[in-house]
């Protein structure tokens, strides 16, 4: 079918290109440098092209408002420390994650490659996007990655309704010898905040438990749920995971908790101040073993289970379409006029 059919009436074609483009233009417009620019419009384009929309230009609106408050520093340049060979401090200078992951993931993996596992600390920085391309570059130099992050805190712990946690984004990543590694990215809430936004946008209905009202009732509108609260993922599991990100992403890293991030930011609707946790681990010194092997065959076993797929699976099958993306008509729109 080509696109034009398939493209409904409130969406418009175009191509990741183009994406990236206005994405660096916008920025650039409102005060950020051309380093930073760059680093979040690949960030953007990236999640279009992986069909993570949630994380695409729909956040561009976010990032000019930080930009236009002066919450983000849009000429950041993030300082990276070696605390020990192992642990890495990198103070990203209030800028966009983005940036502050350029430069810490690349000395993260060389010290993981060479003592079997390493960390990296990143402070003050602002994180808007999906957590997924910081631990698949990681794998794609043959470690394992683990990152957690918290946010702003609009999500309840279980039993509760009164929000305490964010919706604290936890990815990991596996990687296979000439493949793209195995990566899961996710939110600890039931649904990530942006997911929830995209449904009151366009008008559609979420899952009964997705969260609650602002009176505390269990509601499928998220309209309602953006003034009340989100619930964690599975119950108490979930709420428990959320709390080990808190910790994790918190006073582990010399960072705030997400109830203290929502304290300090200026409710501009751009991305809060906080702490990521990044660690990356290296099978070949950790297993003494055929890890490759052993691990080839359980994903085999893994797809052979029918009705069950690889988390990632479906992110790697978008990446394979080069062609033009579908975006929000009015959305676009917006973005293009942040850009001239
Ligand atoms: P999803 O529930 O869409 O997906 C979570 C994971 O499960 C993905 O790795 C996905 O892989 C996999 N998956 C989905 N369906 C299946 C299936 N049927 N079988 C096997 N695996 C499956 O993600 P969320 O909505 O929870 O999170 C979306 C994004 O939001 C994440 O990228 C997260 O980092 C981001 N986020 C960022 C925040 C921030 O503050 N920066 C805050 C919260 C979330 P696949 O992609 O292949 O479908």
């Amino acid at each position: 079918m080509s696109l034009k059919k398939q493209l409904k009436n409130n969406e418009i074609g175009i191509s990741l290109d183009n994406i990236f483009k206005l994405a660096k233009l916008a920025l650039m417009k409102h005060g950020a440098d051309e380093e930073n620019a760059d680093a979040v419009a690949n960030t953007i384009m990236i999640a279009e092209r992986d069909g993570s929309i949630s994380h695409g230009l729909f956040r561009i609106p976010g990032y000019i408002k930080a930009l236009k408050s002066g919450k983000v520093n849009g000429r950041a340049k993030p300082i990276l420390e070696k605390i020990t060979p192992v642990i890495f401090r990198c103070n990203g200078q209030n800028g966009f994650a983005s940036l502050a992951h350029q430069h810490s993931i690349p000395p993260l993996s060389i010290a993981a490659k060479k003592f079997g596992i390493a960390i990296v600390a990143i402070q003050r920085s602002h994180h808007f996007a999906a957590l997924w391309p910081e631990v698949e570059s990681i794998s794609y130099s043959g470690l394992v990655g683990l990152t957690c992050l918290s946010y702003l805190p609009w999500v309840a712990p279980n039993g509760g309704k009164t929000p305490l946690f964010g919706t604290n984004p936890l990815a990991f990543s596996w990687p296979r010898p000439e493949k793209d590694p195995i990566v899961f990215d996710m939110a600890t809430s039931s649904m990530a905040m942006g997911d929830v936004q995209i449904a009151a946008r366009d008008g559609q209905q979420v899952p009964l438990g997705t969260g609650l009202s602002e009176f505390g009732k269990p509601t499928k509108n998220p309209a309602e749920i953006i003034k009340g609260v989100l619930l964690p993922f599975g119950g108490h599991k979930g709420s428990a995971i959320s709390m080990m990100v808190e910790l994790l992403a918190g006073p582990l890293i010399g960072e705030a908790f997400s109830y203290e991030s929502g304290k300090r930011d200026n409710g501009d609707g751009g991305p809060a101040q906080g702490g990521q946790f990044i660690m990356a681990l290296s099978p070949d010194i950790l297993s003494g073993h055929d890890w490759e092997n052993q691990a080839k065959i359980f994903f085999k076993k893994f797809e052979d289970i029918e009705g069950s797929r690889l988390p990632g699976a479906q992110r790697f099958a978008n990446r394979k379409n080069k062609g033009v993306r579908k975006v929000n008509k009015i959305l676009l729109e917006t973005v293009k006029n942040l850009s001239n």
